[in-house]
């Protein structure tokens, strides 16, 4: 049994388009592209973001509306390969209870398989064969403590040298060329 490790924000979650339908609905000004996934240069200060992204939290938007198209059929297929899913992310906007709470929810309300939720920016602190993010950081700090970990591909982290998917389907392939290896080994 392989242990994997999947990130929300950007890898299973749209976060930003739910952002920008949210301000867009709201009449929340911006003037920057959303899609490069930098809020700040240019775009808003860090306190504004905070205050959006806080609201849209408190409004039962983000977090709990939207998902990408193929992120259920992903998260039933590792189920289905027999790996134990950890979700690992790092969300504090309101508090980490609060973000917990609407996690847990929207993870109930889509009927995703998990088997352990983690709210922490210290993705490297928790144990796993594998694992998949968008953010080549956080995929840095998994590889270091011995995770193999895969940046999905998005236009903004197109120069990180890191392992790559362009799908997650290309993730599940390579998980389950993993279980076969394993067990041609065991
Ligand atoms: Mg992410």
């Amino acid at each position: 049994m392989l242990d994997v490790i999947v990130d929300l924000d950007q890898t299973i979650y749209p976060f930003v388009n739910v952002l920008e339908a949210y301000c867009i609905e709201r009449h929340i000004n911006y003037d920057f592209d959303m899609t490069k996934y930098d809020f700040f240069s240019p775009g808003w200060s860090r306190r504004r973001f905070v205050d959006v992204c806080s609201k849209a939290v408190k409004d039962g938007v983000l977090y709990q509306e939207g998902i990408y198209p193929e992120s259920l059929d992903f998260m039933n297929n590792l189920k289905s390969m027999g790996c134990k899913i950890h979700i690992v992310t790092h969300r504090e906007f309101v508090s980490t209870q609060v973000s917990k709470l609407a996690t847990l929810n929207w993870l109930s309300d889509y009927e995703i398989p998990y088997d352990s939720l983690v709210l922490t920016g210290d993705k490297g602190s928790v144990k796993a064969d594998m694992a998949i993010d968008d953010n080549p950081k956080y995929c840095q700090d998994m590889i270091n403590a011995g995770t193999d970990a895969w940046v999905l591909a998005h236009p903004y982290n197109t120069e990180s040298k890191l392992n790559k998917v362009e799908s997650l389907q290309g993730f599940a392939n390579i998980v389950e060329l993993q279980i076969i290896a394993k067990n041609l080994v065991a």
